[in-house]
């Protein structure tokens, strides 16, 4: 059994297969799969999807590449929704300089915003960080020593920034980048402890070779998974085990 930790079911790419797109992860032994939302209306697919379907969980939140559009309305219904039992994380939330440096003031409020949800509600946060590594590192330190628990998806600091991460109690998230070519991932990979460590599609985006450059779906999670069990020198078994093991611990999911 595999689990998606990071993917965006809800994205209009799957609206004409959807149903089809689960199936297929079913059927490939990804058996979890968090559908997690980027504004208030793929958050609130989210939960209705989860709603709908037992392998499917959702997340809350507001990317930083769409706070520049959200209300201050969104973000109290945002905080609302977290209290809904098919929510397990606080996100997506992070910093975002790549697409645009201008929001990046309010890109940070709004993390911090997210990061105070998830120790107000207990959520683990999902963190996203383009180009902004000190940016969202400086904000997990302000947090560090409570117990918020923060995941960096598509994880794509250095060894250095990673294992001070893990000393933070972050989870750090490895999708399609990890097996591509000369990819740093790669590296960070193979040198992590073992319980801090997710695998994500990302879906629609970031498809895993060899469908890179297509529109990627959490049945490819196994290319993923497959490059991380070679690059940390474990089977397939032992690292569906652990990382299954991981995303369960840090959503909560019994
Ligand atoms: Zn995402």
């Amino acid at each position: 059994m595999l689990f998606d930790t990071h993917t965006h079911l809800t994205a209009e790419a799957f609206d004409h297969d959807r149903d089809d797109v689960i199936q297929r992860a079913l059927d490939a032994g990804v058996d979890g799969m968090i559908a997690v939302g980027y504004d208030l209306g793929s958050s609130r697919a989210a939960v209705a999807l989860a709603e709908r379907c037992d392998s499917v969980y959702a997340a809350a939140g507001i990317h930083p590449c769409h706070v520049h559009e959200a209300s201050e309305a969104d973000f109290g219904e945002i905080e609302k929704l977290l209290e809904h039992p098919s929510v397990v994380g606080v996100g997506e939330t992070g910093i975002d300089l790549y697409h645009d440096r201008s929001t990046g003031p309010r890109q940070r409020a709004s993390f911090i915003r997210h990061m105070e949800w998830g120790r107000s509600t207990g959520l683990p946060v999902i963190v996203h960080d383009r180009d902004a590594h000190a940016e969202v590192m400086g904000v997990l330190d302000e947090f560090s020593g409570d117990e918020t628990t923060a995941i960096l998806h598509c994880f794509t600091g250095d060894a250095a920034m990673a294992e001070k991460a893990v000393s933070m109690g972050c989870f750090l998230g490895f999708g399609g980048i990890a097996t591509f070519k000369n990819s740093a991932a790669r590296e960070v990979v193979s040198g992590l402890p073992k319980d801090c460590i997710l695998i994500e599609t990302d879906a629609p985006y970031l498809a895993p070779v060899p469908h890179r450059g297509r529109r990627n779906e959490p049945s490819y999670l196994v290319k993923t998974a497959e490059a991380v069990a070679c690059h940390r020198a474990v089977t397939m078994d032992e690292l569906a085990r652990t990382t299954t093991q991981n995303a369960k611990k840090v959503f909560r999911i019994h």
